[in-house]
């Protein structure tokens, strides 16, 4: 179905290099929206300038550019964008959603009597407490985080189907806001999937938990949701995600055309082998005229990447 009002995205960290795990995702979400006729955004997630690598973002648009993909805009940086989310930030605070909790990590980890699915659930110390706000020095910043209400979030995957989350008890009050002042990814990925206009986030199987966090935000900021498809993740031979901290090697612009063939591959597309000789214009010109998000595999058994 051609809907030309289609805008997808790739919106890598630049921690490191590109590995295979990312040029999966960039080649599924790019593969659907070109062949939805749609547009295709690139966004460097470098909010959290701690874990930036120097040239890393410029290392991966070079990539990118070399492996054939083009986006439709300009690209946009996280770090140049503060004021946008401090302006969504402001937004949730006038709704009394947000409070700011002044916890060391051990703190929480000697209070915190639940387990969601992502570690300790913040057992709400600090919430509703008005001696915090009170003992908060100026310019000393205390980490902020968001109510999560007694709601279901529920949302249809178009690759891992149903998913339904109850945010207090599985996920708790998440940070939006970090002690370091810089803003939490879960807030800038709404902002900007907002400001975009994105209509269709295609990305890594990784982010399937965080995604009723951002369909949260997006319902107290009056934000439209977009569709979601999380695709499996690529894994090392001991099934660790493919990551900086795993080590994941960097993909080579030289063997671009195999990278490629094997991302078609791993996304389930079955490209014919006479693929692997081809140009990078025919196996692109291939995928897109063969894209099917129907044949992607909810998840991948363990794979031994090639060297
Ligand atoms: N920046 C995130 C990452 O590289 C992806 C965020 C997203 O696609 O929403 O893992
Ligand atoms: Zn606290």
């Amino acid at each position: 179905m051609l809907t030309s009002n289609y805008i997808g995205r790739f919106a890598p960290s630049p921690t490191g290099p590109l590995h295979f795990g990312s040029l999966v995702a960039a080649v599924a979400s790019y593969c659907d929206a070109k062949a939805h006729g749609g547009k295709w955004l690139v966004r460097m997630e470098d909010v959290d300038r701690a874990r930036e690598m120097p040239g890393a973002a410029d290392d991966i648009l070079h990539t990118l550019e070399a492996y054939g993909f083009e986006w439709d805009d300009k690209v946009i940086y996280q770090s140049q964008r503060d004021e946008t989310y401090h302006a969504a930030f402001t937004r949730l605070q006038a709704q009394q959603l947000v409070y700011a909790c002044t916890c060391s990590r051990k703190e929480i980890a000697d209070s915190a009597l639940k387990i969601g699915i992502e570690g300790v659930i913040y057992p709400r110390t600090c919430y509703q407490n008005p001696k915090i706000e009170a003992s908060l020095a100026p310019n000393i910043h205390a980490t902020y985080r968001v109510v999560t209400k007694n709601r279901l979030i529920c949302f249809t995957d178009e690759i891992q189907g149903e998913v339904k989350q109850n945010l207090e008890t599985q996920i708790g009050d998440f940070v939006l806001k970090r002690a370091d002042g810089l803003f939490a990814y879960q807030l800038a990925v709404v902002v900007d999937d907002a400001a975009q206009g994105v209509t269709h986030v295609v990305r890594g199987a990784d982010l399937l938990n965080s995604t009723p966090r951002q369909i949260y935000l997006q319902q107290l900021l009056g934000l439209p949701t977009p569709n979601y498809a999380h695709v499996p993740i690529a894994t090392n031979s001991k099934g660790e995600k493919l990551s900086k901290q795993t080590l994941a090697e960097p993909i080579s612009i030289r063997l671009a055309g195999h990278s490629l063939f094997d991302a078609l591959c791993f996304l389930g597309q079955n490209p014919p082998s006479e693929m692997q000789n081809a140009t990078l214009d025919e196996m692109w010109r291939w995928s897109l005229n063969n894209w099917s998000l129907a044949k992607i595999p909810h998840q991948r058994d363990l794979i031994s990447l090639k060297a």
